[in-house]
C-alpha cells in the first residue's frame, strides 16, 4: 500500500502536479535537481511513498533505502561525480524542512572535507 500526503510538496512532485528538473527515475523513487543548490551538483532522491523521514521509510519497507542509495549513485555518476556525499536530515533540529524522506546528493566542490558540520 502506498502512502501520500495531499499537502506534501514532494508527493506533488512524485505525482507530477508540481514541476521538477528530473535527473533520473527508478521503480520506487525519483531524483530531481534541488531548487536551492548547496553545491555544484545537488540532487534530491525521493521515494514515491510518503513517510516523514528515512527511519520511518526503513521501518515501512527496509528495501527502500537501498533503492534510494542506488539511484543516488546512478545520477551522481551520470553527472561525472564518482565522489559524492549523501545526507538525510531527520528532524527540524537537523535542518529538515520537507517532511517526506529524501537523500541529498552533493558533489563537485572541494569544500567537502572530512568535517561534516
Ligand atoms: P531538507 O532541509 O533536508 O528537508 O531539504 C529539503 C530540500 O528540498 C531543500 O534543499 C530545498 O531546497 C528543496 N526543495 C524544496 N522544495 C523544492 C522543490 N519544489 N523542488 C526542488 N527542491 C525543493
Ligand atoms: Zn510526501
Amino acid at each position: 500500500m502506498t502512502s501520500t500526503d495531499a499537502d506534501c510538496i514532494f508527493c506533488k512532485i512524485v505525482a507530477g502536479e508540481v514541476p521538477a528538473d528530473v535527473l533520473g527515475r527508478a521503480d520506487h523513487a525519483v531524483a530531481i535537481q534541488d531548487l536551492n543548490p548547496q553545491a555544484p551538483f545537488h540532487a534530491l532522491v525521493i521515494p514515491f511513498d510518503h513517510h516523514e523521514n528515512a527511519a520511518a521509510s526503513a521501518a515501512a519497507d527496509p528495501a527502500v533505502l537501498g533503492h534510494l542509495v542506488s539511484l543516488a549513485d546512478e545520477v551522481a555518476r551520470a553527472a561525472g561525480n564518482d565522489d559524492y556525499r549523501l545526507i538525510a536530515n531527520t528532524g527540524a533540529g537537523a535542518g529538515q524542512t520537507v517532511f517526506h524522506t529524501h537523500l541529498h546528493v552533493l558533489a563537485g566542490t572541494s569544500r567537502m572535507t572530512e568535517a561534516l558540520v
